[in-house]
């Protein structure tokens, strides 16, 4: 018997929107007559210049936008379905973010908004305030966050009710090489769950890292759409990489290749590694070697409520293994989360002193009330040297 085949998780048939002028006159065909299907488990890019219609495409699967034409299904269903609403996970291109909450409250009001209990909130917020490496801002506004922090605030966002399909518009722009890397890694891992995701950007590169399948629109219209393989290999022409080979072998396959090709050109040469790849191995290598850095804090451990039920332990190895400098980056936040610590208990003690020299503000502090503010606050100080070490200047 045949396996039984899946409806695709996003259905476009004919997909056609018109923006309108003022006066109602058809103004921009946004996108004009597309068919795609997007299927379980793939990570799909979507790619075009600005004004192709990439987010218009997105609006209307997220059912923000309603198509002038053609057919649109998501799970099978209208996009506009509340049910089909609870299964997509959105991050938006521009942070909309409530800069007066904390990174913790942000993530609490929209596990609400999914009517998670609280117990289950406060599980998968722990979790993926690690996955994401904002444990230390939990407490933050992220009003106060920079941009980086902010995707990677969005992008637990959009991850918190634990949604089939996400939706992630420009999810490395401002993040650092490594804030890129880990965010590759986690829609990997997405994947491995067997999450459908689709990606738009402007970064091919990271594209091309991820994507099982592309699609390129320009004027509303797809250009081209296929595996990258389907798209990038280059078939009249063939590679052949092998270990360092001896002068003399390498003369006798140039000699065979010229008989071959009847003068036809050639190249020969060494295989190179992406800039991307270097770059993450001088880091680590750094950070292996205890370099100080100026305060990076990697997440890179998924959620456990994400990860594999049957196979967790070997997925997450596989994934925090191999790119991750996990010891060195552990060490690190440890010490921060220390740091930080002995700082908002400094604090703590400067207001308790505080709050008591206020109360006594009348009469003036009696000399073992003096005493004890000065022991606090030094104390405090010397917990908080001892922790920042020589970086204490
Ligand atoms: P992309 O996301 O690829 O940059 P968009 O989907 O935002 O492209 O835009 C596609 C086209 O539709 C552009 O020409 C844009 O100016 C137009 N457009 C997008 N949104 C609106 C709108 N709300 N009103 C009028 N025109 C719009």
């Amino acid at each position: 018997m045949s396996e039984p085949i899946n409806p695709p998780v996003v259905s476009a048939i004919g997909l056609t929107k018109v923006f309108h002028d003022f006066w109602n006159r058809p103004k921009a065909k946004a996108v004009n007559d597309i068919d795609f299907e997007v299927h379980e488990g793939e990570v799909i890019g979507l790619l075009g210049p600005n004004g192709s219609g990439k987010s218009t495409t997105v609006k209307m699967i997220l059912g923000l936008l309603y198509p002038d034409a053609g057919q649109l299904s998501v799970f099978g269903k209208s996009p506009r379905a509340v049910d089909t609403k609870l299964e997509i996970g959105y991050l938006p291109e521009d942070s909309y973010l409530y800069k007066y909450l904390t990174a913790e409250e942000t993530l609490d009001f929209f596990g609400s908004l999914f009517n998670l209990s609280r117990a289950e909130r406060k599980m998968r917020i722990e979790q993926l305030l690690d996955m994401v490496g904002l444990t230390h801002a939990r407490n933050r506004r992220v009003g106060e966050f920079s941009k980086g922090m902010a995707r990677r605030i969005g992008l637990a966002q959009a991850m918190i009710n634990d949604p089939a399909l996400l939706i992630l518009d420009e999810p490395t722009s401002g993040l650092d090489p490594l804030g890129c890397r880990e965010v590759k890694d986690l829609i990997k891992m997405l994947k491995k769950r067997g999450k459908t995701v689709i990606v738009t950007s402007h970064l091919l590169s990271d594209i091309e890292d991820v994507c099982d399948r592309v699609i390129i629109l320009y004027g509303g219209k797809i250009r081209a759409m296929g595996t990258l393989n389907e798209l990038l290999e280059v078939s009249n022409e063939n590679r052949i990489t092998t270990p360092e080979l001896k002068p003399e072998v390498m003369n006798h396959i140039l000699s065979i290749l010229r008989e071959n090709l009847h003068g036809e050109e050639f190249v020969v040469d060494h295989p190179r590694r992406s800039l991307e790849e270097f770059f993450l191995d001088v880091i680590n290598k750094a950070k292996a070697d205890s370099v100080e850095t100026a305060g990076v804090v990697s997440g890179g451990r998924i959620a456990d409520y994400l990860a594999d039920p049957d196979n967790k332990d070997a997925l997450l190895d596989k994934l925090i293994q191999p790119d991750l400098p996990t010891v060195a980056a552990e060490k690190q936040r440890a010490e921060e989360e220390a740091a930080r610590k002995a700082a908002e208990d400094k604090q703590r003690k400067l207001d308790n002193a505080l709050d008591q020299l206020t109360r006594d503000e009348k009469a003036a502090p009696t000399q073992s009330n003096a005493e004890k503010i000065a022991e606090n606050v030094a104390e405090a100080d010397e917990k908080l040297s001892s922790l920042l070490g020589n970086d204490k200047k």
